[in-house]
C-alpha cells in the first residue's frame, strides 16, 4: 500500500510552530520541525492565554500538564497610573470558563513551550512522534516541484514536504521566500520584561496583595503602561513595562539594560507599582515592539504561514500566541480534510486563511487601537476614557467576548484523551 500520510515541514519551534506540530501529529500527520536555535526553549517571561486558545490546548490532552503549571486568572484590572485607582475590570475565573468553555490562563512561557514540545515528541500518543531538528537555520525554499517543495538550511540540508508551514516569527524567511510582504511597522514602543521572584514582594504590604489571587493588573499612563501578573504557582510576578523606544533598542531589537532605566520611567507612579519594580533583578530585557499590517493570503500552493509570521501584533490584547494556537487548530482541521481526499492541499491552505485571517486582522487592529487608548496623557480625552471605563466596563470599542469565544472549530471533540 502506498504511504499516504501527509509530510509536514514546520519552520520555527516557537509556541506557534510547536502548537501546530502537536495538533498535526494528533491528526496523524508526519511532522518535522526545523529550529535555528541550538537549544529549544522560550524566553523567561509570562504569557496570558485566552479561552480562545486554552480550549485548543485542552483538546490536545494537556489538562494534566496545565493543571501543574497554569494559573486560572480571576480578573483583569485597569488602573490609573498615579494612584492605582481601578478604572475598570473584566471578571474572568469560573464565569469566563463557563461562558467560553475554557479558562483564561497565566503561564510561564517555558512551561507552555515544554508541554507543547512533549505533546509533539512523546513516544506514546496518536501518530508518529514529531522530529525536531535544532541548529537548523532555514535560508529558503526550493519549489522546483511545487507539489513537494523543500526547505533549505544554512548547512546545505534539504527537507521536502507535502506542506511547508512558516512559523518563523515576525521576520519570517518563509514569508519572504513565498512572496509575502516584508514591511515591518515600528510602533515607537518597547517593552521591558522581567520575572520578579515572589519572596520579597510577598513580605511587603505594598505588594503582597498581588499574590491574593491570580489577576492581571494594568497601570495606564502618559505614553506608557505596565502589566503585572503572577505565574508558576505564584512564585514570580511577570512584568511587562511599555515605554517609548530608545535608540539602543531600536537599533538592536532587543537588549539587556539596567533595571534602573525601567524604574526611572515610572517615577511618581502608584507607589505599590514602584515598590514592585524595585524588587526586580538589576538587569532586565528590553524588546522593540514591532508588527505588520494585516495581509492575505497566508499561503501559496503548498506553503503556508502561521503565528507571528502572518499576523504579528502589538501585545496590547495579550493575544499573539493565542492567535497562533488558533491557527494551529484550524490548519490541522483543513489539512486533515485534504488527507481524507476531501480537498487538495492548496485548497486546504486557502480555507485556513479564509477561516482565520479576518479575525486575526481584527485583533491586530484592536491592539493598535489599544495603544492609543492605554497611553493617553492626563486631560480631557483621558477623562472621557476613564468615564467610559467606569460606566461601561469596556476595554475599547471592541468587546472581549468575540476574542475569547474563538474561531469556530469544525470539531470540538478532544483530539487526545488526557492521562
Ligand atoms: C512584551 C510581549 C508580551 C506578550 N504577551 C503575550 C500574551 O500575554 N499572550 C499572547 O498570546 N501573546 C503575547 N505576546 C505575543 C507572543 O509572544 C507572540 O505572538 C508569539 O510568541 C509568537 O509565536 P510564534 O511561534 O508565531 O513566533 P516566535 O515566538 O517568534 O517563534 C519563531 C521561531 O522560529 C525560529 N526561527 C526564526 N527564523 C528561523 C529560520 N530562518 N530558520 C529556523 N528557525 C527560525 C525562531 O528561532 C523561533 O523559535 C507578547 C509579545 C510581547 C512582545
Amino acid at each position: 500500500m502506498p504511504d499516504t500520510t501527509t509530510d509536514i515541514v514546520i519552520v520555527g519551534a516557537g509556541i506557534g510552530g510547536l502548537a501546530a506540530a502537536a495538533t498535526l501529529r494528533a491528526r496523524g500527520m508526519r511532522v518535522t520541525v526545523l529550529e535555528q536555535a541550538d537549544r529549544l526553549g522560550e524566553i523567561g517571561a509570562g504569557l496570558q492565554i485566552g479561552p480562545n486558545a486554552s480550549r485548543v490546548l485542552y483538546r490536545l490532552g494537556l489538562s494534566d500538564g496545565l493543571a501543574g503549571c497554569a494559573l486560572h486568572a480571576q480578573e483583569s484590572v485597569r488602573r490609573r497610573w498615579s494612584t492605582g485607582e481601578i478604572l475598570t475590570k473584566t471578571t474572568l475565573g469560573a464565569g469566563a470558563t463557563a461562558k467560553f468553555g475554557a479558562p483564561y490562563l497565566h503561564l510561564h512561557r517555558a512551561d507552555l513551550h515544554k508541554l507543547l514540545l512533549d505533546a509533539a515528541t512523546a513516544p506514546a500518543g496518536a501518530g508518529e512522534p514529531v522530529r525536531v531538528e535544532v541548529a537548523s537555520h532555514v535560508t529558503g525554499i526550493d519549489d522546483s516541484d511545487p507539489t513537494r517543495p523543500a526547505v533549505l538550511t544554512h548547512d546545505g540540508r534539504t527537507f521536502p514536504g507535502d506542506v511547508i508551514i512558516g512559523a518563523d516569527g515576525i521576520n519570517s524567511r518563509i514569508r519572504r521566500a513565498s512572496g509575502g510582504p516584508t514591511a515591518i511597522v515600528d510602533s515607537g514602543d518597547m517593552a521591558y520584561r522581567t520575572l520578579i521572584p515572589a519572596d520579597r514582594a510577598r513580605e511587603d504590604e505594598a505588594t503582597r496583595w498581588l499574590f491574593d489571587w491570580p489577576a492581571a493588573n494594568f497601570w495606564l499612563g502618559d505614553n506608557r503602561h505596565v502589566v503585572v501578573y503572577p505565574v508558576r504557582d505564584m512564585q514570580y510576578v511577570n512584568v511587562v513595562a511599555v515605554v517609548p523606544i530608545t535608540d539602543q533598542v531600536r537599533s538592536t531589537a532587543k537588549a539587556e539594560v539596567p533595571a534602573e532605566e525601567m524604574r526611572q520611567h515610572y517615577e511618581g507612579w502608584d507607589p505599590r507599582l514602584t515598590r514592585l519594580l524595585g524588587y526586580s533583578d538589576d538587569r532586565v530585557m528590553a524588546w522593540a515592539l514591532n508588527y505588520q499590517e494585516p495581509f492575505t493570503p497566508w499561503s501559496t500552493g503548498h506553503v503556508a504561514l502561521l503565528g507571528d509570521a502572518c499576523h504579528s501584533m502589538l501585545p496590547y490584547f495579550s493575544q499573539g500566541a493565542s492567535q497562533a494556537i488558533e491557527d494551529a487548530a484550524v490548519i490541522a482541521e483543513e489539512l486533515a480534510k485534504a488527507e481524507r481526499g476531501l480537498q487538495s492541499i492548496p485548497s486546504a491552505l486557502s480555507a485556513y486563511t479564509e477561516r482565520r485571517a479576518e479575525r486575526a486582522a481584527a485583533v491586530q487592529r484592536g491592539a493598535v487601537g489599544n495603544r492609543a487608548l492605554f497611553h493617553l496623557p492626563d486631560g480631557p480625552e483621558q477623562r472621557r476614557r476613564d468615564e467610559r471605563f467606569r460606566e461601561h466596563h469596556k476595554e475599547s470599542d471592541i468587546s472581549f467576548d468575540w476574542i475569547y469565544a474563538g474561531t469556530p472549530l469544525d470539531d470540538e471533540t478532544p483530539l487526545v484523551t488526557a492521562g
